[in-house]
């Protein structure tokens, strides 16, 4: 059985219907929901009979904080949840210029295997409900006070892995009866799930795609990211196009710069060479350094060279600024250590 919070309100319509219960109630019942309510007696408009056979038939679910860090430097704030089946998720609420944005999990863990993500070191272990989803935006704007206005999908676990929970997830954050938030102001970010990719275009949805790409060559991406040897550049770069023909979006790519590793002034050019004719926006990325992981962030100089070097071609590049350094705010990494603790326990 669907959880409430994972439905539309057409779905909850029907299903009052089947109740006895007059349409405007699944309006109601999914305001109060997407409200953050933890209980039905708050669901005061509602009469006590309908709240206590709801209670009976289908419980609200809310995840636990089983740790909040906060950055001294930068006021970002990072979640560990408790979902209600005891597996953990991490969310990172990070207060830009623009906006305050949440950074969400998709799944718990991660099969993608990544070399220098942590998120996927322990595998997948099940997919996130809509709901589950929803509620990290949700818990995240409750508990801390700050109304969010932006979402990033670039938390633990790959969003085209989970597709349908991802989109119904999309619908439901949308929704002008629930958190209203615009698609212009979400980003989902993709290690390259080439035909997910065509699929999520033939959605035209407003929202930024991010592509992970973390190289300009299979030679080189082959060495970091396993989906490549499924999905390679040329395919991968081919979809991209097709994604931008179809919804007239620049995709933003993801860059992580590893030392010694994609780094190289040449690996800026030969990508110049590789995005040519494709609106695009770089995003470099310092490598974050995962414990388990041989990986080390590129110095300072190369960073910028490799910048300047696309820049000049043409492509925007952005250094990524890093917040929340200092409270382990990067993909898998509390989740990670938290699991470790509680094994030695
Ligand atoms: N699975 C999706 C979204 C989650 S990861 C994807 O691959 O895009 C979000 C971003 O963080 C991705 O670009 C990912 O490659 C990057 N990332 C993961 N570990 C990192 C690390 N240690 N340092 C820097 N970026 C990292």
């Amino acid at each position: 059985m669907m959880n409430l919070k994972s439905m539309t309100i057409p779905e909850l319509t029907a299903l009052f219907k089947e109740m006895g219960q007059p349409a405007f109630r699944a309006k109601q019942v999914y305001m109060w929901l997407h409200r953050g309510v933890r209980d039905y007696g708050e669901m005061t408009n509602l009469p006590g009979a309908l709240r206590a056979q709801l209670a009976q038939s289908h419980p609200i679910c809310a995840p636990a904080v089983v740790r909040k860090q906060e950055s001294q430097k930068d006021g970002t704030i990072k979640y560990l949840w408790r979902l209600s089946d005891g597996n953990c998720v991490e969310t990172v609420l990070m207060r830009y210029h623009y906006g305050n944005t949440v950074c969400i999990s998709t799944e718990v863990g991660c099969r993608m295997g990544c070399a220098f993500c942590a998120s996927t070191l322990g595998g997948l272990v099940r997919r996130l409900e809509p709901f589950e989803m929803l509620d990290q935006v949700l818990f995240t704007q409750v508990d801390s006070g700050l109304p969010i206005s932006h979402i990033v999908l670039m938390g633990i676990g790959e969003p085209l892995d989970n597709f349908d929970n991802v989109m119904r997830f999309l619908e439901l954050v949308n929704s002008p009866e629930g958190m209203n938030i615009s698609m212009r102001h979400i980003s989902l970010s993709t290690c390259g799930l080439v035909p997910k990719i065509d699929e999520l275009a033939e959605r035209k949805l407003q929202l930024t795609l991010s592509v992970s790409l973390h190289a300009p060559s299979d030679e080189i991406r082959d060495t970091i990211m396993p989906v490549n040897k499924a999905y390679p550049t040329e395919e991968l770069l081919a979809a991209c196009r097709r994604y931008y023909g179809a919804t007239n979006r620049r995709i933003s790519f993801e860059y992580a710069m590893i030392h010694g590793v994609n780094d190289r002034p040449e690996d800026a050019r030969l990508l110049l060479k590789r995005l040519k004719g494709l609106p695009a926006h770089m995003n470099l990325i310092p490598l974050n350094h995962v414990e388990e992981s041989p990986l080390k962030p590129s110095t300072r100089k190369a960073v910028m060279e490799f910048q300047t070097i696309l820049e000049q071609g043409g492509v925007p590049a952005t250094v990524r600024r890093t917040l929340g350094g200092d409270i382990d705010a990067s993909c898998g990494q509390l989740r990670r250590k938290y699991t470790k603790e509680e094994r030695k326990e």
